[in-house]
This record gives structure tokens, sequence and C-alpha cells, in this order.
């Protein structure tokens, strides 16, 4: 049956497609679309047990992808997760003392957006199609560092797309600036902003909203388009590894058929864990989703006493993907704590928007608390978490990592004898090795050069270097394009005229 779009904010429910929704990206009264209703899976969860990630992938994404054929589906799930992935499973559930890893980071960037930025070209070229766009795809994204990197190497080659990055020239770590310069790719620009990040955001954001400008582009046969991680074409890809990572626990003899899990997910902007609720609404036997966050505890108060409030201070942690305040996810999640209330949804998101702040009613704090527990681990936590598990298991995690495996074990430890919990792992260690090699040889490495405590980390740990950081090592990095902000609407022109 068919499933339409509407915004979370819109007490009409306007309704389009899952293609328009992917090409739009975010509602233009600011809400997130979300489908008119929530499928329920069409298979039998024993078959998970001998799917491929691709076939997990099919059978998921077709139930809330109504208006795309079998066959595009299919042509983009085998362009997306192919060799592209240095592990055929592309998301091996490992287990390392008393819980399973689920990795995430064998893709082109070694971390877990991966797994949506790599299907979202290839969505986003079929819907264009479909809507008889004749336009190319501009998509302009503005990074801290890593979803800049990830997006450039999901659309690099992919025909009739442009993608354009901007960074803050200081506000990016060596390793992520050499990341980017070293991507191929004939349709792949990026450039450093003389200012910070905000700075840099800001004027994509402008630039989006930029209606002559926005027309300039039509006329050149360009059409605008933003990869963030609000699409529904980031999010649906997610929930596929969750319905995957229980299939492969039923292959290996751990679960008995519908035994309900616990994931433990760290988050950030909210788009992970929420695919998981997804996939629990869909009929995954989850009980617990643990939403595990670092210093920047917001999620966690927010569970936890029903007040969310974003004016706190803001740290900068060795989970840096983790670093956020406002987690634009959260919208679509209220949205379903208010029963589908349109209005009640765009009420909270106004108090946030006033007041930094909402609070949700006790009735909806107990709703939440069916499906969610939360709790946080600061610096040192996580810290003695990375050299727990490389001590106890020979295994490296990366801090991301180590936050939810931290929080994993202190809920493992309150609710003994509790279902088997599986630890979404997403960034390799070889992403943060001055966080990891610190924490697992107990010492100071802040004046250690980061290829220098990439090579010592690989010595210690053994495994071989993923081929992005051979790649890193080994290609030569394009030259360096600063700009100043007020120059980055000339740059584009210049690249696509
Ligand atoms: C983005 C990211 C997260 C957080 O995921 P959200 O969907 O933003 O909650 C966690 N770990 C890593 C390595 C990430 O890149």
């Amino acid at each position: 049956m068919a499933i339409f779009y509407h915004s979370t904010r819109d007490v009409n429910k306007k309704k389009i497609t899952a293609s328009q929704a992917i090409l739009q990206g975010l509602s233009p009264d600011g809400g997130l679309y979300v489908p008119d209703r929530i499928p329920a899976i069409d298979f039998p969860l024993t078959a998970l047990a001998n799917m491929s990630y691709q076939e997990v992938a099919f059978k998921v994404l077709r139930l809330f992808l109504t208006d795309f054929s079998e066959n595009e589906l299919q042509e983009c799930i085998n362009a997306a997760y192919g060799k592209n992935f240095d592990d055929p499973a592309i998301a091996p559930l490992v287990f390392h003392e008393g819980a399973f890893y689920l990795e995430l980071f064998h893709g082109p960037t070694i971390a877990f957006k991966d797994i949506a930025l790599q299907l979202l070209p290839h969505l986003m070229t079929a819907a264009a199609q479909k809507n008889h766009s004749h336009k190319k795809i501009l998509i302009l994204t503005a990074t801290s560092g890593d979803t800049g990197k990830a997006a450039m190497a999901g659309f690099a080659n992919v025909p009739n797309t442009k993608i354009i990055v901007f960074y803050p020239q200081a506000g990016v770590s060596p390793i992520q600036e050499r990341q980017m310069l070293t991507q191929k790719g004939t349709n792949t620009y990026v450039f450093g902003i003389n200012g910070n990040f905000d700075r840099a955001q800001t004027n994509v954001k402008n630039i989006f909203n930029d209606q002559a400008f926005k027309q300039q582009l039509a006329n050149l046969n360009y059409q605008l388009s933003s990869a963030n991680s609000i699409n529904i074409g980031r999010l649906f890809p997610q929930v596929v590894y969750y319905f995957y990572a229980y299939g492969q626990l039923l292959a290996k003899r751990q679960l008995t058929n519908g035994q309900p899990v616990n994931f433990s997910v760290p988050t950030g902007n909210f788009g992970d864990i929420l695919a998981g609720y997804y996939a629990k609404k869909m009929g995954l036997p989850i009980k617990h989703l643990i939403c595990a966050s670092n210093k920047n505890k917001v999620l966690t108060d927010f569970f936890q006493t029903g007040i969310y409030d974003k004016n706190r201070p803001f740290y900068v942690t060795s989970s840096p993907s983790m670093d956020i305040l406002v987690s634009s996810n959260l919208e679509r999640l209220l949205f379903y704590l208010t029963d589908s209330d349109p209005a009640m949804t765009a009420d909270l998101m106004q108090q946030l928007q006033q007041h930094g702040a909402y609070r949700i009613s006790p009735a909806m704090q107990a709703i939440l608390a069916k499906d969610f527990s939360a709790d946080y681990a600061d610096e040192s936590a996580t810290s003695q978490e990375i050299a727990h598990v490389f001590e106890t298991c020979q295994a490296a995690i990366d801090p991301h990592t180590a936050v939810a495996s931290q929080v994993a074990r202190r809920f493992a430890a309150a609710n003994i004898n509790d279902q088997p919990m599986i630890i979404v792992s997403t960034a390799s260690p070889f992403k943060f090795p001055k966080v990891v090699l610190s924490a697992i040889t107990d010492s100071k490495v802040d004046q250690v050069p980061d290829l220098t405590a990439l090579q010592q980390l690989q010595q210690i740990i053994g495994i071989p270097y993923p081929s992005t950081i051979k790649q890193l090592l080994e290609n030569q990095p394009q030259k360096r394009h600063l700009l100043e902000p007020n120059q980055m609407q000339a740059a584009i022109l210049k690249i696509i005229a």
C-alpha cells in the first residue's frame, strides 16, 4: 500500500511522495517529513537469518519508498552496498565480552554516515527522474569535518550530480582536511571558509533561502538539494541495520525467534536511534533503545526529566559527532509522542526556538519510557571504556562507540539477566587515533602528530589500515582553496556555469 509523507508541523498534513520528500529534504514550513503511517514488516523474522545486507535493505526500504519501482530500488541498493565497503557483510556483528558490536564503519570514510550517504545519491537521482526533473542536482554542504567527506564519497562520480563542500578553515583537524582534499571524483569540490562552522553553515542556509540565486541556478539547469541528516533518504537506510543485526543473531543461534534485544546507540542528532524506533514500530522485537550521550547530555536530561533545555555550556569532547545541543531528528519523535499532532509539535519547536527549552507532559514522558532509556559517559569514563575493552578483548573501539559501550555496561549492571545487548559501533578506531592511543597506552599524546599517532596505533592493535587511510597517506592532496564567506555564491556559479 502506498505511503505518503507530510511535515511534522503541517496541520493539513499535505501529502507528497517519498521521492518528492527525498528531493526536498526539509519541508518549506521548517518541519521534517514523516510517513503517514509506519508500515509493518511483511516477512517473518526468521527469514532475516538467511538474508544478505542488500536483501534486508530491499525488504525494508520498499515498505517506505513506495513510489520507487522494485527495479529502481534494487539498482540503488546494488550501487550503494558493494565493493566500496571493505567487509562483504556491510555491517558485521562481532562479539566482545558480554555484548555484540554492530560495526557500521566498513564504508569509504570508516564511519556510520556512509551507510546512508552511499545510498542517498542514487535515491536522489532516481527521484529526480521519476519527477521528470531534467535538472541536475547540486548538493551544498557545510561541514565541521566528517559529514562533508562522507557526502563527497557518496556523490563522487554519480551522474547528473555535483557536490560542493564548505568547511571552516580553522575548525577541522588536519586529518579531516586531508581526507577531503584527497577525495577523488570529477564532480566533487571543496572550499575552506575563513570563519567558524556557524559562519559556513549560516551562509549555506542563506543560499538555500535566496530565491533569486536559486532561479539563476535553475537557468543553468541545476536544482539545489541537501544531504543533511533530516532527509528521509538518510533516515530509512539506517532502519535496515537494526533488522540485519537481529538476523545475524538468529543465524548465530544467539536468540530464539521473537526474543527481544536491546540496542545502545551513541547519539548526537538523534537520526541513528530514531531509525531503531522505526524498526521497533515496524515489528522488530526491541526491548530498550538506550540513548547514549557524551558530556553534552541534553538528551539524557530530557529522557530523565521531560525537560529539553539547550541553555547550557557546550563542551568539545573526544566524540565530536555527538557534540550537539539541538538534536534535529528529535522533532520526529515528538511528533509521535504528541499522537501525531502537528500543532502541538510546532508549538514545542516554537518554544525551543524562542526559549531554547520546552517541557513534555508526564503522560508523554511515560510513553517515552516504554521504548527508551538514557545515560551518558563523561570524558574519563569514555577513555576508561576504550582501555577496558582493549585489555579484556584486545579490541580497539572508537570514542563514540565507547560512550555507547560504557552506557550499555552500566545498564547491564543495573538490569541483570536482561536481553542480549547490541552496541551500535559508529566509527573505526583509526578515525580517532590520538584518543584511542592515549586511552590504551594510558599516556599523553597531545604533542604527537596525528599521522604518527595513526602509525603507533596500527602497530599496537595490529589490524591493517582500511583503504581510506591508505589513500589518505598515499594520495597527494589537491591544493587548498580558501574563500571569504561572501565569495561562496560566486564560487558556486563558476563551477556550474
Ligand atoms: C553522526 C555520528 C553519531 C551520531 O549519530 P546521530 O544520528 O547524529 O545521532 C555517532 N557516532 C559517529 C561516529 C557519527 O559520525
